[in-house]
């Protein structure tokens, strides 16, 4: 019986076959340490680990353990940064449920609201998204919080990068004081610890130590472009790497049109993805890139967060990162349950300061490398 680990830590049969059916074979630090917890109950958590380390179903399965469908009242609220991250989330929660009836629905804007009033009408359990549409929900008096159980905040960190603090504290006043809060993030900056202590009861933090912030299942190199040489050097990259399934982040919405314009033109399998992109349009190319129609996804940082495909071989950063925790998230794209990757970033003779920065702030080596050339990639 390989599935023990999970039974070990309090889960009931139906959930570990759920586990084993998506082939979760052991727990990953972070659910060692939060599902026990959680499903003890006497604790509000804070839980702290790497990206791609499983922090969903470190949070994810004791909620679905404890609820039950025949509250017809919604039981549990999970805040995402993105839409794509409310979608994934929800997405991940219904494997893992097996079995399990409960509702569990992903809510965020861009889809029409009438459907989703409509689903609240007949029932959810659990509301997986994003603050703006549950902040409608809210005032338009179709979702109603105050008999919740379980207030999940997750990518904690990405949500107060992206000025969500206000919709938050406006959310959680619709809520009963009595119920479980969590929050989740790869990192723990102060006013995460602050958000905790202004909102949570008694609550533990978990945290999983990593020596550097960036896993080491990634590869992490630079190479030293010019602006103007960026688009081909991208091109060699792919071509050397004839497997090359990845993600290219750039500046600004504009760049990424062209760039994925350009790749498609040469005849790769590109697209973009960015904010001006129409919600449901965004879902499309997000599937394919899944599906690995498509291989090779340019995107800008927004659109990125926290995108779960869990085989990506590269990430390129095509325009050095802003900070370095942008860096950090960009390339926890890769590299992820257990696979290994390459993070890429193209550096201009005037950014080394800034690549001083992020090999300083996320404590992590980023070797460089000489951009293919031509008699390499024919070989
Ligand atoms: P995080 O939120 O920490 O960035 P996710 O929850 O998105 O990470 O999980 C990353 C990937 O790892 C997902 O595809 C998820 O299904 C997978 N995963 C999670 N837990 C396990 C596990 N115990 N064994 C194998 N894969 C797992
Ligand atoms: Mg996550």
């Amino acid at each position: 019986m390989t599935m023990t680990e999970f039974l070990e830590l309090g889960l009931c049969e139906n959930t570990v076959e759920a586990l084993e059916k998506k082939g979760f074979k052991h727990p990953t630090p972070i659910q060692k340490k939060a599902i026990p917890m959680l499903l003890d109950g006497d604790y509000d958590v804070v839980g702290q680990a790497q990206t791609g380390t499983g922090k969903t179903a470190a949070f994810g399965l004791p909620i679905i353990e404890k609820l039950e469908n025949t509250d017809k009242e919604v039981q549990a609220i999970i805040l995402t940064p993105t839409r794509e991250l409310a979608l994934q989330v929800s997405d991940e929660l219904n494997s893992l449920r097996g079995s399990k009836n409960l509702k569990i629905v992903a809510m965020y804007g861009g889809q029409p609201i009438q459907e989703q009033i409509r689903q609240l009408k007949k029932g959810v359990n659990v509301v997986v998204g994003t603050p703006g549409r549950i902040m409608d929900h809210l005032k338009r008096g179709t979702l109603r919080l105050h008999t919740i159980k379980y207030f999940v905040l997750d990518e904690a960190d990405e949500m107060l990068d992206m000025g969500f603090i206000d919709d938050i504290e406006d959310i959680l006043r619709y809520t009963n004081p009595d119920k479980k809060m969590l929050l989740f993030s790869a990192t723990l900056p102060r006013r995460i610890m602050g958000l905790a202590k202004r909102y949570m009861g008694k609550y533990k933090v978990i945290s999983v130590k990593s020596e550097n912030l960036t896993t080491d299942m990634v590869e992490q190199v630079y190479y030293e472009v010019r602006s103007s040489d960026k688009f081909e050097a991208l091109c060699r990259v792919i071509d050397i790497n004839k497997e090359f399934y990845g993600i290219v982040f750039c500046k600004t919405r504009a760049e990424v049109n062209d760039i994925a314009n350009k790749l498609s033109a040469k005849g790769y399998f590109a697209e973009g993805l960015h904010g001006d992109i129409a919600q449901n349009q965004r879902e499309k190319i997000l599937n394919r890139f899944k599906a690995k129609r498509t291989k090779i996804l340019v995107a800008t940082d927004v659109a990125a967060r926290g995108i779960d495909v869990t085989d990506l071989t590269h990430v390129v950063n095509y325009d050095i990162p802003q900070n370095p925790e942008a860096y950090v998230h960009r390339i926890g794209r890769t590299g992820r349950a257990g696979k290994r990757g390459t993070a890429i970033t193209f550096v201009q003779p005037d950014e080394f300061r800034r690549l001083k920065d992020i090999k300083r702030t996320a404590k992590t080596e980023i070797a460089k490398k000489d951009v293919p050339s031509i008699e390499e990639i024919k070989e």
